[in-house]
């Protein structure tokens, strides 16, 4: 058994791009945020903690306002490889459509054991993203729903929509149009999810 199980279960490696990954031996803590036109547009948060990185699925994506309570659905771990995966994921494959990264940096958790304080189903912690920054907390409700919300600091905003004042990759600044059109996707298919 390995935390990687289900991921590597749902995707076929000689047809898509993505990494297979192993559970990773360094401790860092990296978050990253992917932009997903797949059969609904969504964006993967993913938080680096013992080995992985702990996904959820944010449909609506994050937004700035602390009184808005994004539902997060929790997904496979993934490996720490694909945290620098942009690209396409061919059609009829798991997810088949365009990742865009969408948001990078590192994250500090209020306490030091990640892994726990999920299973206990809260962690607080600050992110040094290039979009994102300041306090965040993601907070279990029920089965694989959680929600993620933004605390109240200087970062906070109650006007800016950060998803469609930012819409570009901070890697490669590519929309998902450009993404698609580069790695021969579905240019019509991804601009959708674009501003
Ligand atoms: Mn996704």
């Amino acid at each position: 058994m390995s935390p990687l199980d289900e991921y590597a279960r749902k995707r076929r490696f000689d047809k898509t791009p993505e990494p297979r990954g192993k559970v990773a031996s360094r401790q860092r803590r990296r978050f990253v945020i992917q932009k997903h036109r797949a059969s609904a547009l969504h964006y993967d948060f993913r938080l680096e903690a013992d080995g992985v990185l702990k996904s959820w699925a944010v449909p609506k994506g994050p937004s700035l306002d602390p009184a808005a309570k994004r539902l997060a659905m929790e997904v496979e771990d993934h490996p720490v490889e694909y945290g620098s995966f942009e690209g396409i994921i061919p059609a009829g494959e798991y997810g088949g459509g365009t990742v865009m990264l969408w948001d990078t940096g590192t994250y500090e958790p209020e306490t030091d054991d990640v892994g726990k304080a999920l299973r206990a189903g809260e962690l607080r912690f600050t992110l040094h993203g290039k979009k994102l920054k300041g306090g965040w907390v993601l907070v279990h409700t029920d089965s694989r729903r959680w929600l993620l919300i933004k605390r109240k600091d200087a970062t906070a905003s109650r006007t800016v929509d950060i998803t469609t004042a930012k819409p570009r990759s901070v890697v490669s600044r590519r929309l998902l149009a450009g993404i698609a059109r580069d790695a021969g996707g579905d240019v019509a298919k991804a601009a959708t999810g674009d501003p």
